[in-house]
């Protein structure tokens, strides 16, 4: 089915002829919708779009909550060959004006209750249609889409054509539009199926957003491609997913997730028994926690490393060994390294920038040619501007984002070595390292650290405890408590609020 659009044509195999197969229930109405129904609405959204004006390539961009509509909207997107442009419902009206003058999409729909403000946001950027869709999946979207008929046939796409932009999330500077191909998405998300072993009997816990590559495509698109099931949370309740472990086989998630899981009485090997995976990634997972959450489930979780531009690079492997820490091994077909300054490769254990080639790679960013080249090293390796290493056997750690390197006397200090200095202390939950301006060392370190619940640590304790382990010029200068750390919807640390809030304060 749907010969001719890559993308399309890969995700709707495993469900040929399983049509009343369950794509996912939803975890608010207790209500199911079957593959046949999934499609049938995607190729009813395809059809209607297309009766909108919109051509390949043209760009519809939503802002909406999260619903098995929403999902459709991505999949009927796709099959009319235009380009899905997913933006986070968090953006304020300021911020969704700049992605749609940058963006130039044909269509946006929004949610009905910001559709007052949006509008003439959307108007105004030459938006030519608005379109509403609730977190029910209501609105003039669908139905528009109700009197579609299905669309006949896919709109023909190739490998190379695109199928979604992606904008970073960018903490500096301008938020950039990551162009994503069909042979992106569809490579990837059939690699990682295969890696970690996804079934038709699967059944995925899906509490991520879906604006971001780990909600939307690697845990959809894997899904969709085996055949499976998704069992959808609109938001994050650690008693509602705890509940859910007893039908479900998988999940993914940010380390948050897990935190807070950890702290409920109920979870229990016994409690997590019926769960075949559990796969963390999009922030780094503390070795703290890998190691509590074996010991409270017996399980050991699987971390994964990918982002925007890439989608998937590293995992630890399903069946061999999981090394806490790292982020295990490159996909099939992808290949990843690590170089100094110089462009040279590094020897085993060195950090140097870690780089990427393969199908994997996004084309681009949306009308950021400059940005493109300066990212895109020759022979097509893309610098993914993080920090890390490899090991003996193969696999990755990540020390940091480049950007996030402190630089002190000229000498470079990683993050994560004082981080998990610090974590290791008694009384600490976590920390994060970042560099602050020093007058005669360029920077300093200074560390925000969450305590333990009733912990009276002092920052002197800390340092008699981590200094005889750091140089001289890594220990830091400054130590800070907080309740807890500033971390965006990915679970990501935000070291750049970090950095503010100390020279606001300092
Ligand atoms: P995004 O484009 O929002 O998905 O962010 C991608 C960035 O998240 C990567 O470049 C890494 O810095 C970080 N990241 C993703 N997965 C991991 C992981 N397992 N461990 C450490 N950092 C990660």
């Amino acid at each position: 089915m749907y010969q001719g659009n890559t993308l399309a044509q890969a995700l709707r195999a495993a469900s040929v002829g399983r049509e009343e197969a369950t794509f996912a229930v939803d975890q608010d109405s207790q209500q199911s919708i079957s593959y046949g129904a999934l499609w049938n609405e995607a190729e009813r959204i395809a059809s209607a779009l297309v009766a909108l004006g919109v051509q390949p390539q043209d760009r519809v961009a939503v802002q909406i909550e999260k619903s098995v509509t929403a999902i459709a909207l991505y999949l009927g997107t796709v099959l009319c060959g235009a380009i899905h442009l997913p933006l986070n419902t968090a953006y304020t009206s300021a911020e969704v004006s700049y992605f749609l003058t940058d963006a130039s999409p044909r269509v946006f729909v929004g949610d009905p209750a910001k559709l007052a403000a949006l509008t003439p946001v959307a108007q105004a950027a030459g938006v030519q249609t608005v379109l509403s869709l609730d977190a029910q999946g209501a609105g003039s979207l669908s139905d528009a889409a109700a009197k579609a008929a299905p669309i006949a046939q896919a709109v023909a796409r190739g490998s190379d054509d695109l199928a979604a932009f992606l904008y970073t999330s960018g903490t500096t500077g301008r938020s950039k539009g990551a162009m994503l191909t069909h042979g992106n998405l569809t490579s990837n998300a059939e690699a990682l199926r295969d890696l970690w072993q996804f079934t038709a009997q699967d059944v995925l816990i899906h509490a991520l957003p879906i604006f971001h590559t780990h909600g939307l495509f690697v845990a959809l698109n894997v899904t969709l491609l085996a055949g499976g099931s998704v069992a959808l949370h609109r938001g994050f309740n650690p008693e509602k997913i705890l509940a859910n472990f007893a039908t479900a086989t998988t999940m993914m998630g940010v380390p948050t997730f897990y935190t807070r899981l950890l702290g409920l009485p109920g979870l229990t090997p016994e409690a997590a028994r019926h769960m075949r995976l559990f796969i963390s990634g999009s922030a780094p997972m503390l070795t703290d926690t890998h190691a509590q959450w074996k010991a409270a489930t017996g399980q050991q979780i699987l971390e994964r490393y990918g982002m925007t531009e890439t989608c998937m690079n590293t995992s630890n492997p399903y069946l061999g060994a999981r090394k806490a820490g790292t982020v295990g091994l490159p996909l099939p077909g992808v290949e990843v390294r690590v170089v100094d300054g110089n462009g040279n490769i590094c020897a085993q254990g060195e950090v140097g920038g870690i780089e990427v080639r393969g199908p994997n790679l996004f084309k681009g960013y949306w009308n950021m040619p400059e940005k493109t080249a300066e990212d895109m090293r020759p022979e097509g390796w893309f610098a993914t501007g993080d920090l890390g290493q490899m090991d003996e056997d193969g696999y990755f750690t990540i020390v940091g984002r480049s950007k996030d390197l402190i630089i002190a006397g000229g000498y470079n200090i990683y993050p994560k070595e004082i981080e998990v200095l610090i974590d290791a202390v008694q009384g600490v939950v976590e920390s994060a390292a970042f560099g602050v301006p020093h007058p005669d060392f360029g920077e300093s370190v200074a560390v925000a650290v969450v305590r333990a619940e009733g912990s009276e640590l002092t920052a002197e304790q800390i340092l008699a405890q981590i200094s005889p382990e750091l140089a001289r010029f890594k220990h830091p200068h400054h130590i800070r408590f907080v309740t807890a750390l500033p971390r965006n919807t990915m679970g990501k640390v935000q070291k750049n609020e970090l950095r503010r809030e100390f020279s606001a304060t300092a």
